[in-house]
């Protein structure tokens, strides 16, 4: 862990030194969990952003997308459950003065049995070697079967807990555990009382409490509220989906861990309408749809996990949340949702509109039923970014820190480098980059020696650098460079363009 710890300080450090994050308002000492991209930053995101738009609605002839607004008529996020139920469960420490959220004092308990029972699976399987059957150890070893009923037996007085919203009981279930506050080490303990999590702020007028309007906590009610718009002008028939990315607001309580929860942050979300009754096969659908999306980008699979949700939330009757294995532990990174039509309705209700669709292979009227999936951009560039991180040792000795980014994700696709300050070099480096930067994002470089320059574009993930030499002057060919292997290749310039094409491909990461 204390290594994990050192190495998430290093990515931070590392995301800031080579302009991917900055502090917001650093120069006024900055704002608690809120963060602005820099150069490479904005790029990395935009290339995020983009890979998940296309693949929801390029490769899906039955999804397209809206940008609704942010501000939207309060009486939304009374329909939707939000100003009556957006609520987390805060607890002090009475010694530390620092406040948490109870149900993550409970989950990281149950993380640290889970640490256990990963310990004694590694301890055996040091043991044991080459004849190591790890199902069965878990299966047969004693301690372990502990540690699980111990994790479970939580897991389930927990969610009944939530789910009956006993905060007294939640309270007791801390002091039980025994669970410290980690900064005052006590158990000196507040009650656990509900926050909500919306912002708000006013419109017009300052003084009449009816125009209170909140900044939207999710991306998702926009689309629910267009949802007639969209079917209609666009003719869609169910199923069908609704993409949307953009800002969404959230006064969290505890806000650590750098981007990965913050105050203002950004959703990518799609919500799939379906026929009533067919949602369970499509929530089937979308959650290995949505894994084969992370994989398709080449991180390694032990970096993902489903986590089916114990408590439900008001409007669900299935839910899975895909975790990533951060720096810090496997957490949330995305959500996938059985709304059933509970939002539709209840924007029905409240707005006395009729949400139905005529399903004419049926011949009836329904409200839809909706699968949503729900991905923070923000989680989804840490997840990238940390996953990325690699410090090497060389052969040479020397050492050097690489970003390993799926190279569609690169912000700079390749470094154009002459060899040296003279003999037409930079001219002719300059030609090949006028002739590649409207397909490509490039960087041109001509400071300091070829090797620290190499070092440089590594550090910020460019899969290609592209070098002018004397060669080049004679023959026209070029060498490149790969990030990740440090292979060089010599190739005639005019090959630049499709070599890059060929080599930084989406479909390369499609089935
Ligand atoms: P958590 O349990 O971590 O607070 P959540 O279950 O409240 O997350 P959802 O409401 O399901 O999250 O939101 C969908 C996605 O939005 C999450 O999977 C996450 O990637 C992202 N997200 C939610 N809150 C934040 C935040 N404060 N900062 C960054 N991303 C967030």
């Amino acid at each position: 862990m204390a290594n994990n710890e050192e190495l998430f300080k290093k990515i931070t450090s590392h995301a800031k030194e080579y302009g991917f994050i900055f502090p917001s308002s650093e120069i006024y000492d900055g704002m608690a969990a809120v963060y602005d991209y820099g150069q490479w930053g904005v790029e990395l995101k935009n290339n995020i952003r983009n890979y998940w738009w296309k693949s929801m609605t390029q490769w899906h002839e039955n999804i397209v997308g809206i940008d609704s607004a942010i501000f939207m008529h309060p009486t939304i996020w009374k329909a939707s459950g939000h100003i009556d139920a957006f609520n987390d469960p805060l607890i002090d420490n009475k010694d530390s003065k620092k406040r948490y959220r109870a149900d993550v004092l409970i989950e990281d308990h149950i993380s640290k049995i889970e640490d256990k029972i990963n310990k004694e699976i590694e301890k055996a399987a040091k043991r044991f070697g080459d004849s190591f059957d790890k199902a069965q150890f878990v299966a047969t070893n004693q301690r372990v079967a502990e540690y699980t009923a111990k994790a479970q037996e939580i897991q389930t007085k927990y969610a009944s807990l939530m789910q009956n919203n006993d905060l007294a009981g939640i309270k007791k279930l801390i002091e039980d555990l025994e669970i410290v506050c980690p900064v005052s080490g006590t158990r000196n303990w507040t009650d656990v009382r509900q926050f909500n999590l919306m912002f708000s702020t006013k419109v017009g007028s300052v003084t009449d409490d009816a125009d209170t309007i909140y900044l939207r906590p999710e991306t998702a009610q926009g689309i629910f509220v267009n949802y007639l718009n969209v079917q209609k002008t666009g003719r869609m028939k169910i199923p069908f989906g609704i993409a949307q990315t953009g800002k969404a607001f959230r006064n969290e309580i505890v806000a650590r861990q750098f981007i990965f929860r913050m105050r203002e942050f950004e959703q990518m979300e799609m919500q799939f309408f379906v026929r009533p009754g067919e949602e369970l096969k499509w929530f089937e659908y979308w959650k290995e749809e949505r894994m084969h999306w992370h994989l398709s980008l080449g991180i390694s699979p032990d970096k993902y996990r489903f986590h089916d949700h114990e408590k439900l939330a008001h409007y669900a009757n299935a839910a899975t949340d895909i975790e990533f294995e951060f720096p810090f532990g496997f957490k949330e990174l995305e959500g996938i949702h059985s709304r059933t039509d509970f939002d539709l309705k209840r924007h029905q209700e409240f707005s006395g509109k009729k949400l139905q669709y005529f399903d004419p292979e049926l011949n009836e009227s329904y409200v839809p039923y909706v699968i949503e999936t729900s991905i923070g951009l923000d989680r989804m560039f840490l997840a990238i970014f940390s996953n990325a991180y690699t410090e090497e040792s060389l052969d040479d000795g020397s050492s050097r820190v690489v970003l390993r980014l799926p190279r569609m994700l690169a912000p700079v696709k390749a470094a154009v480098l002459p060899l040296v300050k003279k003999d037409g070099m930079p001219e002719r480096a300059r030609e090949i980059m006028e002739d590649l930067k409207y397909d490509f994002n490039l960087i041109y470089e001509e400071k300091d020696a070829i090797g620290k320059r190499y070092r440089r574009q590594d550090a910020i993930g460019t899969p290609f650098c592209i070098t002018i030499d004397s060669q080049t002057m004679a023959d026209n060919t070029v060498t490149i460079r790969e990030r990740d292997n440090m292979q060089q290749e010599r190739i005639s310039a005019e090959k630049l363009r499709s070599y890059l094409s060929e080599n930084i491909n989406l479909k390369k990461y499609r089935k």
